[in-house]
């Protein structure tokens, strides 16, 4: 993907002009060191193949710093738990949908420049704050992966999903863990392989209780891959037909170039 000239001077996530800017990795180190994807090359966006080391975003200093402390060493350490099966907690798994959000909106902020990313919240709001009223209707899925295919190569490291105008769903596989997160009432269309997750009220007294054991749904990575692309198709479909008719309801306050939360 090229990055458009304007994000030189503008942090894509925060949105502050002329910020100290940095080049942050799209693939978290941690994530390529666990796929072990620094040997090879990975599909992304189009079909050519790219090293995941040498794909860079620029963002502002204080948004990649931020991002590294409040997401990725958090959720580095939520995946060897996941992994593990030592489960997770309700905290947890709101981090996993906002590190999820942070890939798809980075993402989707550089392949439309000239538009916002949503009315509501910069990227770097959406993925930083706690998940506001949203929360109670949202589903995590999240299927584990047995083995890694060695025909494989490498551990799989992708989003599988394709919307276009819903900033919610989110679908991949990283490593041994599948994973979505979408709208509650599209609970039907997520394949049994997947455990899952709803979320509780912002004050429940246990957030941090381990409470989700996903089991594992997929012999190997692969069949993991396939199965994942396949129902993100339709989700991601779905949730953009969601997306679209909320907007066509929304007055002027709406300019309707942005993403629908
Ligand atoms: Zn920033």
């Amino acid at each position: 993907m090229v990055i458009p000239k304007k994000f030189k001077k503008i942090c894509a996530a925060c949105g502050d002009v002329n910020p100290k800017i940095n080049k942050e990795h799209f693939w978290p180190e941690w994530l390529i060191e666990r796929t072990v994807t620094h040997r090879t090359s990975i599909r992304f966006g189009s079909k050519k193949r790219i090293n995941p080391r040498a794909f860079t975003v620029p963002l502002c200093i204080k948004c990649n710093e931020d991002f590294g402390r409040e997401l990725e060493g958090p959720v580095s350490r939520t995946f060897t738990d996941l992994e593990t099966g030592c489960g997770i907690s309700d905290i947890e798994a709101e981090l996993l949908v906002r590190w999820l959000w942070k890939f798809e909106g980075l993402y989707w902020i550089f392949a439309h420049p000239e538009d916002i990313y949503t009315e509501r919240y910069t990227l770097r709001k959406r993925v930083l704050q706690p998940l506001d009223d949203i929360r109670t209707i949202l589903t995590l899925a999240i299927s584990l992966v047995e083995v890694i295919n060695p025909n494989f190569g490498d551990a799989p490291m992708g989003i599988d999903s394709w919307n276009e105008y819903s900033a919610v769903f989110v679908a991949g596989v990283f490593s041994r863990v599948a994973i979505m997160v979408l709208f509650r009432q599209f609970e039907p269309y997520v394949p049994p392989q997947f455990s899952l997750y709803r979320f509780s009220e912002h004050n429940a007294p246990d957030r941090d209780a381990k409470l989700f054991y996903p089991t594992i749904g997929f012999r190997d990575c692969v069949e993991a891959v396939n199965v994942t692309k396949n129902s993100a198709l339709y989700l991601s479909h779905i949730h953009d037909l969601k997306a679209r008719d909320r907007t066509a309801k929304l007055t002027s306050e709406y300019s309707g170039s942005g993403l629908e939360i």
